[in-house]
């Protein structure tokens, strides 16, 4: 039985099938009101036939009607969110059950993958570093609250730095990567910067031979978000929100396969024109390349609420930005904010009938960064930790043994597979690496040293393979 998750939430936004079902409605209006037309008329040469009947009062009727639908759809072009509630509930409740059931039908539930872009495994584990705290204070100038991330302890700080990962997620979900505690997770490509590392999370493979650098070149290999939007109940259900304009190229994903929205794009859709407008008001820091991570979150809050994917990644990009910059505080402080947008993804998944206790969350990271006090804003092929991940997962299907411990080792080439699994789905990569993260699907009656077994029998497999 699956768990469910002692957090529920109040329920201000449930999406409403209503706003989902206007728009196709409004496209029809111009052939609706031909036909209204054309009703009329048919009515008015009948009405004729008939003796002593008046000849003006269909005119009125109909003509009445027309303009009713006339100013109906111009009231919705302006305001659709307004004229939702037209509908009748008992039409609505309907259809509501007919949306349900669609998803009910298929094994495989919902799932969210959301990336912080080369955001540490020391500062998920440990919170604020001592030396670079240190150097961040002394700079002259601070833009943001520095105490807010200070605690004697790492596990205080790291609550403080991380409060969703560290109350929700460590208390119901797992997280893996803490190498002080013998919890490794490591990316496999040689390359260790971002492109490669989202194809091998994404393609479930690394690609040293054509993937070297972060250029907007199309990725040749396919990916496992391309494979689910290829399956018949995921069609038009997959998408990508990321902050990082080079994204589309690495998805590459071929027109129906699945929606990537990156960077300043806006989305071509009447509910995201509040969105879309704030993509040209809102400071550019990185110039068009990067979008604030707080927007990139919006829009996929709202894609949830209005389009119901069943599986979404949203990529953040701004811990990545600072750490280049040598901008410690402003890193955490990405971070902090990146785990507050988390948080509340979560919380209106577990607030939303369709997604509670149904939807796998699945946080992680494209590379790891230099693991001194002088290295830790870099990372490349030569920088010493580069390679040094993590993940934190939480849903309906994994255990919540929260923060792991003596774990076998885990590579970023095997989530793609993860990823399916959580699905129900079975995704092949290209290059046969390793299989999925058999742990996250173990209940907790499973004795751990069964489950170690598993997960040797999965590393040699790794070994062999290489
Ligand atoms: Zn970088």
């Amino acid at each position: 039985m699956p768990p469910t998750f002692a957090a529920t939430y109040t329920n201000p936004d449930e999406p409403d099938i209503r706003i989902r079902f206007l728009p196709k409605f409004y496209y029809m209006r111009k052939p609706l009101l031909l036909m209204l037309l054309l009703c009329g008329t048919v009515h008015l040469f009948a009405q004729n036939e008939l003796p002593g009947k008046p000849r003006f009062l269909p005119i009125v009727q109909w003509t009445t009607l027309a303009a009713k639908f006339t100013r109906f759809c111009k009231t919705y072009s302006e305001n659709p969110c307004d004229l939702k509630h037209s509908i009748p509930d008992s039409l609505y409740q309907q259809w509501r059950q007919f949306e349900m059931v669609k998803d009910e039908e298929h094994p495989g539930k919902y799932l969210i993958i959301i990336t912080l872009d080369g955001f540490r495994w020391q500062e998920v584990f440990m919170g604020a570093d001592s030396i670079l705290w240190h150097r961040a204070q002394k700079k002259a100038r601070l833009p943001i609250d520095l105490e807010n991330f200070w605690e004697d302890t790492p596990e205080k700080r790291r609550a403080l730095l991380m409060p969703f990962l560290w109350t929700q997620v460590a208390e119901h979900g797992q997280i893996y990567g803490n190498r002080n505690k013998a919890s490794a997770v490591t990316v496999t490509n040689k390359m260790r910067i971002s492109y490669p590392g989202y194809n091998e999370i994404f393609a479930g493979y690394p690609d040293d031979k054509h993937i070297k650098l972060n250029f907007k070149i199309p990725n040749p290999n396919s990916n496992v978000l391309r494979f689910m939007g290829q399956q018949k109940s995921f069609r038009g259900r997959v998408a990508s929100f990321a902050s990082w304009d080079v994204f589309p190229s690495i998805m590459n994903a071929k027109k129906g396969e699945m929606y990537v929205n990156a960077a300043f794009e806006p989305v071509q859709n009447i509910h995201f024109s509040t969105l879309n407008q704030q993509l040209q008001s809102v400071s550019k820091p990185w110039g068009k390349r990067i979008r604030p991570d707080s927007l990139t979150a919006a829009f996929a809050l709202e894609y949830l609420r209005q389009k119901a994917p069943r599986v979404m990644h949203i990529g953040l990009g701004e811990t990545d930005e600072y750490a280049h910059e040598k901008k410690y505080a402003e890193y955490l402080s990405a971070a902090n904010a990146n785990d507050k947008m988390i948080g509340q993804i979560w919380q209106f998944i577990q607030s939303s009938e369709r997604y509670r206790n149904k939807t796998t969350l699945f946080i992680t990271t494209d590379h790891g960064r230099g693991n001194s006090p002088d290295t830790w804003h870099k990372h490349h092929t030569w920088v010493d930790g580069a390679e040094e991940i993590w993940f934190a997962v939480i849903g309906p299907q994994t255990a919540p043994e929260g923060e792991m411990e003596q774990s076998p080792p885990y590579f970023q080439c095997q989530f793609a597979q993860t990823f399916a699994a959580f699905l129900g789905l079975e995704y092949q990569p290209a290059q046969a690496v390793t299989g999925k993260i058999a742990a996250l699907f173990e209940t907790r009656d499973v004795p751990l040293k069964q489950r170690q077994t598993t997960e040797k029998y999965l590393e040699n497999q790794l070994i062999t393979k290489k």
